[in-house]
């Protein structure tokens, strides 16, 4: 909707205003037009809200670091039904397809259609008009938030201009890949590497190039690399060397045990490892079988023959995993004890990770291609990498033209455009949380020590959940909590902020 927006802004002091300020008015910022404000837009009754406004610089507003233009081959993740960003629809995105590329991009091994992110993005973006629309003033403006002051209203601030607020979400969204080695600026080396459509067309077809790190982010490069008909040798590099799961076909799940209403008492692993043992008796399957299965062979390529035979395979035991790992997860990260968590940190990353995101088997079948091919090869044991190319792993050495980073950052991560905001916050009582991103109680921001009830996070930004990142289902039901927990500060409208108002003024 660009600056053409349906609301009028108001100079105040050296900036602007929203006009709809008067005193029933409910004015909400939403700092980032990503997946999480278009699931929040979504979610929020027009009714009870006056004027929106929402902030990010992307030219693109709705579809966030993932979504934009890309590659036709730079596919979504994940079957329909988990990606719908109406929380409680699972059908929302799944309809959006069949009405408007019906029948398109299906993998067959899967059974569902798996689109390029940037159909996945207009999807975003026609939800996000529509929602818009329903507001009596709703604007973007294509600035990035530099600051928010927290007086007794909020203002939000961007390079020219200061936007006073109600209720402020943060939709920041998370990293970009870690440039481990230092390799930024050296020739040949790209540090980002979306949107592919525009860092690969740099790379000649014949050259070799190393791709650091093997997770989905690599995947992504290889499948891209692969259909442009790149001819060099492409190394994946990494300290395990192992690839994501294979996304096995959706099938209903029915969990009865790991719900969060079982979660009484003191949780711990042990808790957690007997309802998954209880689950998996209900559906006459055993943990050690599902243990053993999990336990990829250790080598990669015959894990990942193995997993593309089990697509199909009609056990559920991992996909209850799977799909309690997003579900269940964060309410169990938060109630495990700190030396439970460490011990998932330290000893189960890599495996939980992977079997919370797997890839999709189209192009776990691609990769097989290429290994059996010899276009393609796993390094594992990756000791560094030097300009050059020169790169150390467990057998050898390897040089390559081009290193292409696909380094995870770390969970909760802050996002670079947002660090002045975060700054900002952090020097009016804001803090980080140990295991990254700020600290939150029950989706607001904690500031001096209490949630304030008018700053909410939604994403990665909110540290303290598991450190599994968020898919769309999980910023999907985020979203919606916090549309809830809007609402239910405007029901009473004026005499609410007012107490409001009061509480913050004492704190
Ligand atoms: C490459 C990739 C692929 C993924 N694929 C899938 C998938 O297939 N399925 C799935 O379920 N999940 C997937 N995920 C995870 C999921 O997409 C993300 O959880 C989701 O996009 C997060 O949405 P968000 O709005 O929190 O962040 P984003 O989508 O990243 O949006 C954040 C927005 O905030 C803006 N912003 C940041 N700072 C400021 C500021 N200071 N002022 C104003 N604006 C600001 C940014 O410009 C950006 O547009 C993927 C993630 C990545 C990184």
């Amino acid at each position: 909707m660009g600056d053409s927006g349906l609301g009028e802004p108001r100079a105040e002091g050296m900036g602007r205003a929203w006009a709809a300020d008067d005193a029933d008015a409910m004015n909400i910022a939403i700092i980032g037009a990503g997946a999480a404000a278009v699931g929040l837009l979504d979610a929020l009754d027009p009714a009870l809200v006056e004027t929106v406004t929402v902030f990010d610089p992307a030219p693109l507003p709705w579809r966030g670091r993932p979504y934009r233009p890309d590659l036709a081959s730079v596919l979504v993740n994940a079957p329909p039904e988990i990606m719908s960003i109406r929380a409680g629809d699972r059908d929302h995105y799944a309809g959006w397809l069949d009405e408007n590329v019906p029948g398109a991009y299906l993998d067959e091994r899967l059974g569902r259609p798996v689109p390029p992110r940037a159909v996945y993005g207009e999807y975003l973006a026609e939800t996000a008009e529509t929602a818009l629309a329903r507001f009596p003033a709703a604007r973007l403006v294509q600035e990035a938030v530099t600051g928010i002051s927290l007086g007794e209203r909020p203002v939000v601030e961007t390079a020219g201009a200061r936007y006073t607020a109600d209720q402020v979400v943060l939709c920041v969204g998370g990293g970009t890949p870690r440039d481990l080695y230092g390799l930024t600026g050296v020739p040949g080396f790209v540090a980002d590497p979306y949107p592919l459509e525009q860092t690969l067309a740099t790379i000649p077809s014949g050259q070799d190039v190393i791709v650091l790190g093997s997770g989905l982010t690599a995947v992504d490069i290889v499948v891209s690399l692969a259909a442009r008909g790149h001819t060099g040798r492409i190394s994946l590099a990494s300290r395990s060397g192992a690839l994501p799961y294979v996304w096995q076909r959706p099938v209903e799940t029915e969990i009865k045990h790991l719900t969060a209403d079982r979660l009484r008492g003191p949780v711990t692993l042990g808790t957690l490892s007997d309802l998954i043992r209880r689950e998996l008796a209900e559906h006459h399957e055993d943990w050690d079988d599902l243990a053993a299965a999990i336990a990829m062979p250790p080598d990669p390529v015959t894990a990942l023959r193995e997993q593309l035979a089990l697509v199909d395979a009609p056990l559920r035991g991992r996909r209850i995993l799977q799909e309690t790992a997003h579900t269940l997860g964060p309410a169990v990260w938060r109630l495990l004890p700190e030396p439970d968590r460490r011990r998932l940190r330290e000893d189960h990353f890599r495996t939980i990770t992977g079997l919370a995101s797997p890839m999709i088997p189209g192009n776990a079948a691609v990769l097989l291609e290429l290994l059996d091919a010899g276009a393609l090869e796993l390094l594992s044991g990756m000791t560094g990498i030097e300009a050059g190319f020169r790169l150390g792993h467990a057998t050898g050495t390897r040089a390559a033209d081009v290193v292409i980073n696909a380094v995870n950052p770390p969970p909760h991560a802050i996002p670079q455009r947002a660090e002045p905001l975060v700054t900002s916050l952090l020097a009016q009582g804001a803090s980080r949380h140990l295991d990254g991103g700020l600290t939150v109680d029950t989706g607001h921001l904690v500031v001096a020590g209490r949630a304030d009830p008018r700053l909410h996070v939604v994403g990665d930004l909110a540290g303290g959940g598991p450190f599994i990142t968020s898919g769309i289902a999980g910023v999907a039901a985020q979203a919606h909590r916090t549309a809830r927990s809007i609402q239910d500060r405007s029901g009473d409208e004026s005499p609410d902020r007012s107490r409001m108002s009061v509480a913050l003024r004492d704190a």
